[in-house]
């Protein structure tokens, strides 16, 4: 995905929200397509349909458990290969927004082409494209962005999954500057397809004090170099069509110049690459829902039950509404996002927001459109099913939804409890009170501080005079949030790593904040419109009314579970579970 383009750098937007700070003029007006994006979006989505028309059969493909060479070529000369890459490297140069426009177009059509193209660009070859020297982009970047070499990204091993820094693949530096590199990656998309890896080996350092230290650096490792082999295609639950396999390297030697980015930086590579890959995952999201919604909406059209179509029952109509509003909601999270990242916002808590939160959706929307399409869902003639099993993966792999609750959590409290260092130095704030006279200033700045917090309601001045309500909602909840942050962080201090129930809450917080912001944004466009029909507008409008009261609850039973005793009986439960191998009662027993 191309980075920013105006120079400048925002800060990001949730990492504002832990100060209980919204950067009005940064979220509002909602990001707009300009004219000549628009035309570019519809030229590439249009080709693309046809294409697929024509060529793209999913159901076929995943019977298969294949992807016909001949479609990703066809794929490839659209341009799909290359969408992020610069011109001069011979890519289509798009920015964030239009990537993640047209990537989810071909996402949705077949989520196994999806995957396959997403390991190749969002993540297989990103290294390069973000820290690749000018020779190795010159080597490398035409043949990438044309699609006649592929790429996969190599991290994930047999005993380093979600601790991706504890891998074990190690490079040894020989006298000659090259490396030797050894050890095994496991579910590898695009292994053997690939002609190009982006490898993560643990190589040796000194530290300052000059002991010996291991880091991870980011290595090409060439497809047919020496020493690499492949394991058999993984027989997978979903995304079938699509190429899984282990990744083998027996002292295979590479040369220094195919290091990318400096020696043991590698695990800052591999993050920011996972940050932009996660974004594609809910832009496909977007489009996965539009397409299912589609097909749920034609089912409850045409479905005769008790003398009436099924599209006419409360229960049938809550589902249909429920998937538009988790539709409506990730695209307006995913297009703040990509319209931010290309005026130089810092987007690693938003892309991974924007990756849980639809992900999540997505996996709703299937569950509730199959629930409506009912027997016919379950049976293999008709897509749901085979839609269930491919969207399956997005909650797992690009970081799991659990790591990237942890990410969000954790990076933003790191902010404001920098910031509460001086009462850090008093170690908690009941120990403090113990010596007054010692903690008296720092504690009354603190107080002074959290009373002025606790007056101020940040308020959104720019929202729909028609959403007002939900707009004081969020402003109040924000403030919630910001206090809901510093007791988290002087209750638990450094232990709030330990705590991962305390950090479920604050993240599930923030991203419900996100999320009411987005769409208050972009409804607050749309209702501004002299050019958008009221019809239009209604319809934005139930649909940010049905999102913010539900977003709105959801935010609340959070923040309650942040302070109530409610989550400490989880550890309690899941201590009987371990004791007992599983739940471990029988009806004829109790
Ligand atoms: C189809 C497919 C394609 C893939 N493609 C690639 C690829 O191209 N490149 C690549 O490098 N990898 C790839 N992967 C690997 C993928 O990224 C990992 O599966 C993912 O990171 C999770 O690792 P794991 O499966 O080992 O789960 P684990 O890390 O073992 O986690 C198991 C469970 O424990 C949870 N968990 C772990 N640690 C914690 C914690 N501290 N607190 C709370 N919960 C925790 C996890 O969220 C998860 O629910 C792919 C995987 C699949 C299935």
């Amino acid at each position: 995905m191309a980075s920013h383009t105006s120079g400048k750098e925002i800060p990001s937007i949730v990492a504002g929200m832990f100060y209980g700070e919204i950067m009005e003029d940064e979220v509002f007006p909602f990001p707009q397509f300009s004219d000549s994006q628009k035309e570019m979006a519809k030229a590439m989505t249009e080709a693309i349909v046809k294409f697929s028309e024509e060529h793209i059969d999913a159901a076929k493909f995943d019977r298969e458990g294949k992807l016909p060479p001949e479609v990703l070529k066809g794929l490839a000369e659209l341009g799909l290969c290359g969408l992020g890459v610069d011109e001069e490297y011979g890519g289509l140069g798009l920015d964030s927004t239009l990537y993640a426009r047209v990537f989810a177009e071909i996402a949705a059509i077949d989520p196994s082409i999806g995957v396959t193209l997403g390991a190749h660009q969002s993540i297989g070859y990103k290294a390069l494209v973000n820290e690749g020297n000018e020779e190795q982009k010159k080597k490398w970047l035409p043949k990438l962005a044309s699609g006649e070499v592929m790429a996969s990204f190599c991290l994930t091993e047999p005993g380093s999954g979600s601790d991706a820094y504890s891998i074990k693949t190690k490079a040894v530096k020989n006298n000659d500057g090259t490396y030797t590199i050894t050890g095994q990656k496991l579910w590898i998309t695009n292994a053997g397809l690939a002609g190009f890896y982006s490898v993560f080996a643990k190589t040796d350092h000194e530290d300052a004090q000059g002991n010996k230290v291991e880091k991870i650096s980011c290595f090409i490792v060439e497809k047919d170099m020496p020493g690499v082999s492949f394991g058999e295609k993984e027989d997978k639950m979903g995304i079938r069509a699509s190429e899984t396999r282990a990744v083998y390297f027996d002292k295979v030697v590479v040369p220094a110049t195919n290091m990318i980015g400096e020696p043991g930086k590698g695990f800052k590579i591999a993050m920011n690459v996972l940050n932009t890959g996660r974004l594609s995952i809910g832009s496909g999201a977007v489009s996965g829902m539009k397409m299912i919604l589609k097909l749920a909406t034609n089912q409850a059209k045409q479905r005769k039950q008790f003398g009436d179509y099924i599209i006419n029952y409360g229960l049938i109509q809550e589902k249909l509404a429920a998937i538009a509003a988790n539709c409506y909601a990730t695209e307006c999270m995913v297009y703040m996002t990509t319209g931010k990242i290309t005026q130089g916002m810092h987007f690693e808590h938003e892309s991974a927001i924007c990756k849980v939160y639809g992900s999540e959706k997505l996996w709703d929307s299937i569950d509730k459109a199959t629930q409506i399409a009912a027997g016919n869902a379950y049976m293999k003639e008709y897509p749901y099913e085979r839609i269930m099993r491919d969207s399956r993966i997005h909650l797992i792999f690009e970081g799991t939804n659990e790591i990237l609750r942890i990410f969000t959590a954790l990076s933003g409290l790191k902010g404001p409890s920098d910031d509460l260092k001086e009462l850090g130095k008093i170690a908690d704030v009941s120990k403090a009170l113990q010596d007054p006279i010692k903690s008296l200033g720092v504690l009354t700045n603190f107080a002074k501080k959290r009373i002025t917090k606790q007056l101020a309601t940040k308020t959104l001045t720019k929202v729909h005079p028609s959403l007002e309500r939900h707009s004081q909602k969020f402003s109040h909840s924000l403030k919630d949030f910001s206090i809901a942050v510093e007791n988290t962080i002087m209750k638990y201090g450094k232990n709030i790593i330990g705590n991962e129930l305390a950090q479920l809450r604050i993240a599930n917080m923030v991203i419900e904040l996100y999320a009411q912001v987005c769409v208050l944004s972009r409804t607050t466009s749309i209702l501004n419109s002299t050019t958008i029909s009221e019809s239009e507008k209604e319809y934005v409008t139930l649909l940010t009314e049905s999102i913010c009261r539900d977003s709105h609850q959801s935010f609340t039973k959070n923040h309650a579970r942040l302070t109530s005793s409610y989550d400490k009986l989880t550890p309690k439960i899941s201590k009987h579970i371990a004791e007992r191998d599983g739940y471990g009662f029988d009806i004829i027993d109790y």
